[in-house]
């Protein structure tokens, strides 16, 4: 039927990709994508043919001169499918001003859903995920990223965050300063080869990065504000060190 849809596509491993994704992609009219050439080799490896079918480059930097060739396919009753590079259009991707247009002048928007990193990562954190915020890459700059962090201190939820490998470890650096040393997940290549899962505080963390750097894509997870990253027992075994070294001492 004619309208736009939205169609995830797999963050690592190719096969992470719907059936019914895959039938929008062999049956669109009309093909438009983040990334031209990613889209195509998707549809290679699925045994799509594009055909004779126009596929269209869509993002963030040509959004405005490309919507109106988009709306204009639907304005002609046509069906329009669009992907990202990788995951589900319009999380830390493009595709809300169209969907918004879409929408707002009437047309059919429909979404063929699928991975996204986020729900990948809350998945393996072992953090709680009844409530979570996501709150996307953090701002570049120092000054503005402790800042972006302190908005999000009171959150009574687990904080989501995409982040580049070079600024990992600054930016753990600088939450643990403004949230304090809250219990955490660096969650990295998921579904790909490489797929690696580290557990800890935020300091146990900014600590194995710099033992250990990080490559690819990450999310980092972070529980919300208000948890003890202690545990019963870890306060227990404390408690009985503590004692003991009095004792030695007193003796
Ligand atoms: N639309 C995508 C989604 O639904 O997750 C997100 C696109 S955003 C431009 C790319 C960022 O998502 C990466 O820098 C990383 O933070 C995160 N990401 C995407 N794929 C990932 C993966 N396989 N493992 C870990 N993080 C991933």
């Amino acid at each position: 039927a004619a309208g736009l849809y939205f169609v995830a596509t797999p963050i690592g491993t190719a096969r992470d990709i719907t059936l019914r994704a895959l039938d929008i992609l062999a049956s669109a009219d009309v093909l438009a994508a983040e990334d031209t050439r990613t889209m195509r080799r998707l549809m290679d490896i699925h045994g799509i043919a594009l055909g004779d079918r126009p596929m269209l480059s869509y993002h963030d930097h040509n959004g405005a001169r490309a919507r109106p060739k988009l709306m204009q396919f639907l304005a002609q009753g046509r069906s329009v499918a669009y992907a990202s590079e990788a995951g589900t259009p319009l999380i830390a991707d493009p595709g809300y001003d169209l969907s918004k247009q879409a929408s707002e002048e009437g047309y059919l928007v429909t979404s063929a859903p699928g991975p996204t990193a986020i729900a990948t990562a809350l998945t393996l954190a072992g953090l709680p995920t009844d409530k979570f915020l996501f709150a996307g890459f953090l701002p570049n700059s120092k000054s503005a990223r402790i800042s972006a962090i302190e908005a999000l201190r009171e959150v009574p939820a687990t904080l989501v965050f995409y982040e580049s490998p070079k600024r990992v470890a600054a930016m753990l650096v600088d939450c643990e300063t403004v949230l304090g040393d809250r219990a955490a997940a660096v969650c990295r290549e998921l579904t790909k080869k490489f797929e690696e899962v580290r557990r800890g505080s935020l300091s146990e963390l900014a600590q194995s990065l710099k033992e250990k750097p990080v490559k690819g894509e990450i999310v980092v997870i972070i529980d919300r504000a208000g948890q003890s990253t202690v545990n019963a027992s870890d306060l227990e075994a404390d408690l009985r060190d503590a004692l003991a070294r009095m004792t030695v001492r007193d003796a």
